[in-house]
This record gives C-alpha cells, sequence and structure tokens, in this order.
C-alpha cells in the first residue's frame, strides 16, 4: 500500500518560493529572520486556494497543474506583494 500523506501543496511550493525570494539580491534589504518568513508565508497562504492532496501520485499531478505561466505569475505576484508588505515594517526589534 501507497504511503498516505496530508500535504497541501500550495504551502510546499509557496515555502520554497518564498526562501528563495528572501535570499536572493532583490530582497536582501528585507528582514528574512524566521518570524518575518513565517509570516509573508501565511500571507500569501490566506491570498491563494489550498491544494491538498493525500498521495505521491497526487502531489506530482498537483505540482504539473501548479506549475503553468499563469499559476506561477499569480504566485510570484503574491509573494511580492506580501514581501513588501510585510518586510516594510517588520513586526518587532
Ligand atoms: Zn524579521
Amino acid at each position: 500500500m501507497a504511503t498516505t500523506m496530508l500535504v497541501n501543496v500550495t504551502e510546499e511550493i509557496i515555502t520554497g518560493l518564498v526562501g528563495f525570494y528572501l535570499r536572493g539580491v532583490e530582497y536582501q534589504t528585507f528582514c528574512h529572520c524566521e518570524h518575518c518568513e513565517t509570516k509573508i508565508i501565511a500571507a500569501v497562504l490566506n491570498e491563494l486556494p489550498s491544494y491538498y492532496v493525500t498521495n505521491e501520485a497526487d502531489r506530482n499531478e498537483a505540482f504539473a497543474k501548479l506549475n503553468t505561466e499563469d499559476q506561477v505569475e499569480r504566485m510570484n505576484r503574491t509573494i511580492i506583494h506580501a514581501i513588501h508588505t510585510i518586510g516594510q515594517k517588520p513586526n518587532h526589534q
């Protein structure tokens, strides 16, 4: 029997992308402590539809479905907006 899982593929993709953006040259002036990074991920996930799967095959299918130009554009736009909104006024010292 295949392993059962409960995974939000949107969350997996967004977590990876946010980490990638925050470590890039373009955003080096923004705070990327764990607190801010997690807040940015949460803000993005609240804007995008979740995509839950329960097995590896569906997960691969979900990755393929979310890897279209339109979807990637939408995710990138939402992430950049969240980085600017949260990164401009970090809620800590
Ligand atoms: Zn921070």
